[in-house]
């Protein structure tokens, strides 16, 4: 069965006779896990809905339960929750609950870009995730935890599913509680992410995959990404990190023999010294079933490279897959459950 869309299911409110201020709390609600018939400012729901709308309302949540459900769940020592979940079409997808008040989300079934590194990369895209379903994530997410974050982290690529990923940020940025920092988009990037960033309303907080600062050594770590030269990546980057007033996360997965050289330090200190931008260096988590070249690069050597690119001026810090400790990794519970 296909799930409805978020447009959908405003239209199947207003068929059930809601009104704009109807709609908007209704989605509201749904987006902070609470009941649809929750009494607001002391106003029973019954005094607020229409009463045919009222009685709906049982069945309307249990739509929009359907759409994400836990398969699944592996948690890890360090606080985070891998949630596989299962869409209303039987396709399966990840979410993280984060340490920290953050959840991590898909926004697509697989990936088309092909990352050397990643597991879902290498199982191509199985097909876009709708808007709603990206918002049940975090409604899922929120019926457990507190979630004050979300990061748009998990599997997929969302430059390549704009429309409904953008759909699900102005949403939460705009009934979802989230202040615009308090999300994050993790991408490729791309002329039409760029484009699309400049032109919305809500600006969330840019993570950008970085990985080497070699054109051709970059293009071949991430086979599927859109020609952009690491220069043109960090221009566009540094443009929008003034217009939304923070500062873009450079993400760089360390890879032993591939991306950990000197001349790859050089190259990020080149790029980024003078720019509104972080450094992540992250510590790569092999999936269990080895079938690519990569492999993690010891711990010395990333110490010495954060150490060389803060002494640059380059803000760098360490990171670690969250989950690690549940044989997590990106698409590592799809690709091992498919
Ligand atoms: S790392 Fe991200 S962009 Fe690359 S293949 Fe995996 S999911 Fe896709």
């Amino acid at each position: 069965m296909k799930s409805p869309t978020l447009a959908q299911l405003r239209r199947q409110l207003t068929g059930l006779g809601a009104k704009p201020a109807h709609l908007e709390r209704i989605l509201r609600l749904w987006l902070r896990a609470k009941p649809l018939d929750t009494p607001f400012r002391k106003a029973a729901a019954a005094t607020f809905f229409p009463a045919s709308l009222l009685g709906a309302l049982p069945a309307f949540a249990a739509r929009l339960a359907d759409l994400a459900r836990v398969h699944a769940e592996f948690p890890a020592e360090d606080g985070a929750c891998r949630l596989l979940l299962r869409l209303l079409d039987g396709q399966r997808v990840e979410s993280v609950l984060l340490p920290g008040e953050g959840v991590c989300v898909s926004t697509q079934a697989g990936c088309a870009v092909g990352c050397a590194f990643c597991a879902t990369g290498r199982h191509g895209l199985a097909r876009q995730l709708l808007d709603s379903e990206i918002l049940a994530q975090v409604a899922l997410a929120r019926a457990r935890r507190s979630v004050k974050r979300v990061v748009f982290m998990g599997m997929g690529e969302p430059a390549h599913n704009l429309d409904n990923v953008f759909s699900a940020i102005r949403l939460l940025g705009l009934q979802g509680g989230f202040g615009h920092k308090r999300m994050v988009v993790s991408s490729v990037g791309g002329p039409r992410l760029f484009e699309r960033l400049a032109a919305e309303i809500v600006h969330p907080a840019l993570a950008l995959s970085l990985h080497s600062a070699d054109p051709d050594r970059r293009a071949a770590l991430l086979p599927n990404a859109p020609p952009m030269t690491p220069e043109a990546l960090v221009a566009a980057g540094e443009a929008y990190a003034h217009l939304c007033g923070h500062p873009i996360q450079y993400q760089w997965t360390v890879l032993a023999g591939i991306n950990d050289g000197d001349d790859e330090v050089a190259g990020i200190i080149r790029l980024l010294r003078g720019k509104h931008a972080m450094m992540n260096l992250i510590a790569y988590n092999p999936p269990a079933a080895r079938d690519s070249d990569c492999a993690p690069c010891g711990e010395d050597r990333i110490v010495e490279m954060t150490r060389r690119l803060n002494r640059a001026g380059i803000l760098t810090r360490i990171r670690r897959s969250a989950g690690r400790m549940a044989d997590g990794g990106c698409g590592q519970l799809w690709a091992r459950t498919t």
